[in-house]
């Protein structure tokens, strides 16, 4: 059977990680990386893969099925989403939660009036972490849905650390309280306070002649980003940040914590501990294409998200197949 052809938008870390999950789907190919920059100044995958400036996608919709939108949440989506969704399918990862009823309907609007269809909100949270939301509500509706980030590296925190006066270089990760994930997996259903939840470490490399206790103060005092959390600061030297934080690492759990019948306890757990955050959500987009294809063949279009999306469309395997080897 024929390859689904994949077109990647915006080469950042998501870009570069589905160039790389492409190579792990023999099912599918990349046709070509389209960007905003100069396509001269883009590293690309491998000496075989076309960079080309985005101006000119619209007229590849003849050689393309799917679009992954590898774009920013804030500035890039809410408007190549839906401009983009009027010409191809799409599939993005837009992870600002409170935006994404609206994001919807923008995208939903242009699939429709095209024929195309468009996966938004795609990744792990939200994702693959939504899913597991869903199951968790639906099996146990008398119980607690818990939702823990970390260890890992949050970009926007890190952000506002390094936006911070006297501040050179700083990274921060979200890290999950063990006592507080024990008391949840007990079955007990604790009510837990945000600082109870998450306490979060950064790590700091100071600019020359700034003040480490103010640089400190501002930090953990910082409304919104820090001041409702156990903050603690690490103060580094600009070598140390280079050599120990230049990883993306990030994950967490989606617990529901439930009682049935007789009043038996029912824990379910679902777990990410990833390496490489970008990598990991590239290769769901990746999977997520696949089954976007799938829809359009079958005439299901317009905006859908993970929750819409029968699993079986996921896997290069048939349904035969998966019904033998899964079930
Ligand atoms: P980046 O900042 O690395 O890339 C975003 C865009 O910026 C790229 O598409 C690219 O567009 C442009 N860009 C990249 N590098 C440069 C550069 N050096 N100079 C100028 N422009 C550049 O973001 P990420 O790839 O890390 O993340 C993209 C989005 O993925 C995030 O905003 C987040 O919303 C989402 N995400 C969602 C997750 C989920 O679970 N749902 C998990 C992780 C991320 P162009 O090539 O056109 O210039």
């Amino acid at each position: 059977s024929e390859k689904i052809r994949i077109g990647i938008v915006g080469y950042g870390n998501l870009g570069r990680g589905v160039a790389l999950a492409l190579w792990q789907n023999p099912d599918m190919e990349l046709v070509g990386i389209f960007t905003r920059r100069a396509p001269a100044d883009i590293d690309a995958p491998d000496a075989s893969t076309p960079v080309l400036p985005v101006d000119g996608l619209t007229d590849r919709r003849d050689d393309i099925d799917v679009l992954i939108l590898c774009g920013g949440s804030k500035e890039d989506l809410p408007e190549q989403g839906p401009a983009l969704a009027a010409h191809f399918s799409t599939v993005d990862s837009f992870d600002t939660h409170a935006r994404i009823p609206e994001y919807f309907e923008a995208v939903d609007g242009p699939a429709r009036a095209a024929g195309t269809t468009a996966l938004i909100s795609g990744g792990w949270d939200p994702g693959m972490f939504s899913i597991n939301r869903l199951y968790g509500e639906a099996l146990l509706p008398d119980g607690e849905t818990y939702t823990f980030w970390g260890k890992g590296l949050s970009q926007g925190h890190s952000d506002a650390v390094r936006r911070v006066p006297g501040v050179a270089g700083g990274v921060q990760y979200t890290v999950p309280s063990d006592v507080a994930v024990d008391a949840v997996r007990s079955g007990s259903r604790p009510e837990l306070s945000t600082r109870e939840k998450h306490r979060r470490e950064c790590y700091v490399v100071l600019a020359d002649g700034a003040d480490a206790a103010e640089v400190e103060q501002a930090i953990v005092t910082m409304p919104h980003y820090f001041a409702d959390y156990d903050t603690e600061v690490h103060f580094i030297s600009a070598a140390e940040l280079g050599r120990d934080h230049g990883a993306m690492p990030h994950g967490g759990f989606v617990i529901r914590s439930g009682t049935t019948g007789a009043g038996n306890a029912q824990v379910v757990e679902y777990r990410l501990q990833l390496q490489s955050n970008p990598e990991f959500t590239a290769s769901v987009l990746v999977a997520y294409a696949r089954a976007v294809h799938r829809l359009n063949r079958r005439g299901q279009v317009g905006a859908v998200t993970v929750l819409d999306v029968p699993p079986v469309l996921l896997s290069p395997k048939s349904p035969e197949t998966l019904r033998a080897e899964l079930l």
